[in-house]
């Protein structure tokens, strides 16, 4: 199964795409997480993406295209994904379908997770981050055992420096300004499942599972069974 994650900063696309990802035993793809690391790295490609990340831009569309391209072609991604932060614009998504399409495979679902601004604020200024293996943390909703430490790997947690306030404000408005057209072009195709997102994590999860489960015969963490293609007009 490959799904597709959306939504703006904050509303916990993350955090459902890695739940999602575990439960269905597919890869967790992070286009974030995959610059963020090129960034670490200081490879080539990722000191031209810095100064773009660092403002709250968007990379440009060749550099992120390379990187999840090369991800989504290594061998454990072959039966599906849960692509998260990517496609961002219309031009992506147009690269994608070309790419999967170049290999016989295709978007299954999008899911588009809805969210109030007030409740992605609180839980964009509240995220810290794990500096070593990138796993997520909010100081009130999801706090480590262990202030200030990654529950996982024992490393420090940090702030992303564009969760700040009024980078914030940026990526926001980034997202609204091509978010709309991306939507339309999945709801046109009949792929786009709407997700409302303010409730807590796991009840949102279920949600999404549940959704799943009524189009495609899946088993969670063990094999997926794909019964006839949904159609996703009515949700959307
Ligand atoms: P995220 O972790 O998804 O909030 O992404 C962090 C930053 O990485 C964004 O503000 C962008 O600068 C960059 N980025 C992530 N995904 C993309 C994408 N699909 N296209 C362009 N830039 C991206």
């Amino acid at each position: 199964m490959r799904l597709i994650l959306l939504g703006a900063p904050g509303v916990g696309k993350g955090t459902q795409a890695k739940a999602l990802a575990k439960e269905l035993n597919l890869p967790h793809i992070c286009s974030g997480n995959l610059l963020r690391q090129a960034v670490k790295e200081n490879t080539e490609l990722g000191k031209q993406a810095k100064s773009y990340m660092e403002k709250g831009e968007l990379v440009p569309d060749a550099l992120v295209d390379q990187l999840v391209f090369n991800r989504i072609n290594q061998p454990d991604a072959e039966a599906g994904f849960v692509l998260d932060g990517y496609p961002r614009n219309v031009h992506q998504a147009v690269e994608l379908d070309q790419k999967l399409s170049d290999s016989q495979r295709e978007i299954d679902t999008v899911i588009n997770l809805e969210a109030s601004q007030a409740v992605i604020i609180q839980r964009l200024s509240g995220r810290r981050i794990c500096s070593n293996c990138q796993a997520n943390f909010h100081i009130k909703n999801m706090p480590p055992k262990k202030e200030g430490i990654c529950d996982y790997c024992g490393a420090k947690l940090y702030q992303r420096p564009d969760d700040k306030e009024e980078t914030i404000k940026n990526r926001l408005r980034v997202y609204r300004k091509e978010a709309e057209s991306l939507i339309d072009f999945y709801k046109n195709r009949s792929k786009l499942l709407r997700m409302p997102a303010d409730e807590e994590a796991d009840i949102v999860l279920k949600k999404i599972l549940d959704k799943l489960n009524g189009y495609f015969k899946i088993s969670t963490r063990n094999s997926i069974d794909e019964g006839g293609r949904p159609d996703f007009k009515e949700n959307s």
